[in-house]
């Protein structure tokens, strides 16, 4: 039986992996939404078949936890994912924690490897619990988002780690005769993951719950330590090693170091000035971008956090499918930072039925920027900032952007000339080729929609 059970852990681990794989292009993400969610159900299975398990709490579990899933799938709205992911990893973290102390209570003397496990599990554990509530509290506007600071700060912390690790050591030395021990450790990792985030300002959230996500893949692997579970080490090392990319990614996309998210307190309410930005705004009306776009034959939008608050992911689409109809070539630049959360401008416009092979990724569509007749910036700022290029004085300095500068014409709709989440200026504004199209992104868009629709009328 036992082999049977190691073979299913084996086809399980390898579909997380292509599932995983496949989560890398939109056009193959659900799909590998459901190739990792297989692996998931056959991983299951096989384990609910080893000896000794106790079915009355698996099906305690189960239908507290598949209430909590309904619960949460039919009241938390697309905005909300992010706070939804925050909870989902704190959970994680909190099994994991569980898992840990609960074996010790079990086998208080199973030896160094699992005591080594054990401590991993509720430190790390306790870390993803706490920090990833608090992230979620201050996405949610539970409490204040600004970064929360104090003297020492870092000394503190830095204090507390150094207590845990050495608490730890002297645990694992003889686990047997130091519950207290442990129980101290536990402490200490809760109040860790409180100290971790309460610096780190509400904007950089997403990064911390990405962050918080690879935590809880670790706990979860020391977890599968504890309990000798092979699929569950293996399952928990790819969140912990997917979370840590993702984290990545979205620190080099913003142009900032992993320390300067955890550390710098940004969003503390300072704006950034850069270079004195020269030129005059033209602004533009719907009517006119109208008579500009009904002209061109290869069209760039860049879609940004303003789309994602007017809503105007479904007109944008409606806008896009006129222009096709008048012949244009139309695709979407999707930078990787845009808008709030990773991912947040595929899952808008895949909400609005956007065909996956019009999304282009900002190396793709920048060699050829030149070539572009009119770039639509729809409420994006600082993913459209030239002066992360020009200008070594910018805070932005270095960060890759969507070059539509570049484009012959750039038309940004966006409602005034206030900055974006960086606070730094943008010299795209006032450059000779862009014309500024005020308004509510959901508004400007349906103004040019209807420009089409009463042309093709009348
Ligand atoms: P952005 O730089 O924050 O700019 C958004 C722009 O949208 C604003 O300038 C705003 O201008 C405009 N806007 C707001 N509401 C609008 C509406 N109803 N209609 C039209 N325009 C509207 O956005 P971005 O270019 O998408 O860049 C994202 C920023 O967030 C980056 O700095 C990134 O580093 C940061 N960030 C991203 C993530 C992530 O995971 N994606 C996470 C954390 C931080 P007006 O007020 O003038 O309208």
């Amino acid at each position: 039986m036992n082999v049977v059970i190691d073979l299913a852990y084996i086809a399980a681990s390898i579909l997380f992996i292509y599932g995983l794989k496949m989560l890398g292009r939109a056009s193959t993400a659900r799909r590998g939404n459901l190739v990792s969610a297989s692996g998931m159900l056959l991983a299951v299975v096989a384990t609910l078949f080893s000896a000794g398990i106790d079915f009355t709490w698996i099906v305690v579990g189960l239908v507290i936890g598949s209430a909590i899933g309904i619960i949460a799938a039919r009241s938390v709205k697309m905005t909300q994912m992010p706070e939804m992911v925050a909870l989902l990893n704190g959970s994680g973290g909190l099994a994991s924690l569980l898992v840990g102390w609960a074996e010790y209570i079990h086998q208080p003397d199973a030896g160094a490897v699992t005591s080594i496990a054990i401590f991993f599990a509720v430190v790390i554990g306790g870390v993803a619990l706490t920090g990833s509530v608090l992230a979620y509290a201050k996405l949610a506007e539970r409490m204040p988002g600004r970064p929360i600071k104090f003297v020492g700060q870092q000394w503190v912390n830095a204090l507390l780690l150094g207590a845990a690790v050495v608490l730890g050591l002297l645990f694992v030395l003889d686990p047997s005769s130091n519950y207290a021990l442990l129980l101290i450790v536990i402490v200490l990792g809760l109040v860790l993951g409180v100290l971790a985030v309460l610096p780190i300002g509400g904007a950089d959230m997403p990064i911390v719950i990405a962050l918080m996500n690879s935590y809880s893949g670790i706990a979860a692997s020391a977890a599968g330590f504890v309990i000798g579970n092979n699929v569950l080490i293996v399952a928990g090392s790819l969140v912990g090693a997917s979370g840590l990319i993702l984290t990545n990614i979205m620190c080099k996309a913003m142009n900032r170091s992993l320390a300067n998210v955890l550390f710098s307190g940004f969003g503390s309410g300072a704006t950034t000035r850069s270079a004195a930005v020269e030129g005059e705004a033209k602004p533009i009306t719907a009517e006119d971008a109208y008579y500009v776009l009904e002209a061109a034959s290869n069209v760039i939008f860049v879609p940004g956090y303003g789309m994602a608050v007017a809503q105007a992911q479904h007109v944008v689409k409606e806008l896009a499918d006129l222009l096709v109809a008048n012949g244009a070539e139309v695709r979407y630049a999707i930078h990787p930072v845009a808008g709030r959360m990773p991912g947040h401008m595929n899952v808008l416009l895949a909400e609005a039925n956007v065909p996956y092979e019009q999304l282009v990724e900002p190396e793709d569509v920048n060699p050829t920027m030149e070539t572009v007749d009119i770039a639509v910036v729809i409420g994006a700022n600082d993913v459209v900032n030239p002066s992360a290029r020009e200008d070594p004085g910018s805070p932005l300095y270095g960060m890759p952007i969507i070059n539509v500068d570049l484009a012959r014409t750039a038309f940004v709709l966006k409602r005034s000339m206030s900055p974006g989440f960086s606070g730094v200026e943008n010299p795209l504004f006032y450059k000779p080729n862009t014309r500024m199209l005020f308004g509510d992104a959901k508004a400007s868009i349906g103004a040019l929609v209807s420009q089409f629709k009463e042309a093709a009328s009348g």
